[in-house]
């Protein structure tokens, strides 16, 4: 089970339990005919020759280690962090269909709203999450969700700035979850803003739980996939490269997707972005 915005339930997984979860998927592969060349370069995956896609427990890992690396890296793992777990409009995918989901076309979307936004000027890193969302047990299909971590103190304005900035779905029961980054969880934080593990989101009314207005209260609970409906998503998945699915506002990837390395580099000059970069890593930078 995980919660939406609860990563002091989600522990990072150790190197052995990525390699059991890539084993099973591997021996279930090898039970299909007709594999794509993508799933055929997860069957494939082994050590010193890493498949490097998203579909993978093991290059996922690798790459999810690294990102508060990354942040120590740049001097900006410090300060005020907001979490924002968001389910926009229009990222809905039915079932079967999930191959329509253009990771590149939705970043770009993502990055327009942030561009016109009041956030155009902070830190952001996140990911981009996905689940197969049922309501009262009729599947509803495909939901990408972002997560995302801003660097900026939890106060009011910045929750209207968030809300104004992504447009959110109107059938989600609580499209928006904004909170912030306790002190000292920004790193647990931030390598479970890039998920690793996939549930079907299971939404059912409760009406013995009433809202103000009286309408029942909507509870999500978090199950399994189903085994076609993980084929699918593995297939999905498969087809890019890791690190497609992560959001970078004023940041850049140095290193590019699938490398196994990740490098940051902030995009504006330093100083005039509302960076939170710390003094001591602005000079390091300008040293350089
Ligand atoms: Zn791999």
């Amino acid at each position: 089970m995980t919660d939406q915005l609860s990563p002091q339930k989600s522990k990072f997984e150790t190197y052995q339990t990525a390699k059991t979860r890539l084993k099973k998927i591997q021996s279930r592969l090898t039970k299909l005919d007709d594999l794509s060349p993508d799933l055929k370069k997860l069957l494939s995956c082994k050590p010193g020759d890493r498949c490097n896609t998203e579909a993978c427990p093991v290059c996922l890992r690798q790459f999810r280690k690294q990102l508060p690396l990354e942040a120590v890296r740049l001097g900006i793992s410090d300060g005020d962090w907001t979490a924002a777990s968001i389910i926009p409009a229009d990222m809905v995918y039915p079932k079967g269909k999930l191959r329509d989901a253009d990771l590149k076309a939705i970043r770009k979307r993502v990055s327009k709203w942030m561009d016109r936004s009041k956030l155009s000027d902070k830190v952001v890193i996140g990911g981009i999450d996905i689940s197969f969302n049922t309501r009262s047990n009729v599947p509803i299909g495909w939901q990408l969700h972002l997560y995302l971590l801003i660097k900026a103190p939890c106060t009011e304005e910045l929750k209207q700035q968030i809300r104004k900035a992504f447009p959110a779905s109107i059938e989600a029961p609580r499209p928006y979850r904004i909170k912030a980054v306790a002190s000292g969880s920004f790193k647990r934080v931030l390598t479970y803003s890039y998920k690793s593990g996939f549930y079907c989101r299971s939404q059912f009314e409760k009406s013995d739980w009433l809202k103000r207005d009286g309408t029942p209260r909507v509870k999500t609970r978090s199950l399994s996939l189903k085994s076609e409906q993980e084929l699918e998503l593995l297939g999905w998945l498969a087809e890019h490269a890791i690190g497609s699915r992560l959001i970078l506002r004023n940041l850049r990837r140095a290193t590019p997707p699938g490398c196994k390395n990740l490098r940051f580099s902030p995009t504006a000059p330093l100083g005039k972005l509302d960076d939170g970069l710390s003094p001591r890593s602005k000079g390091r930078k300008r040293r350089r």
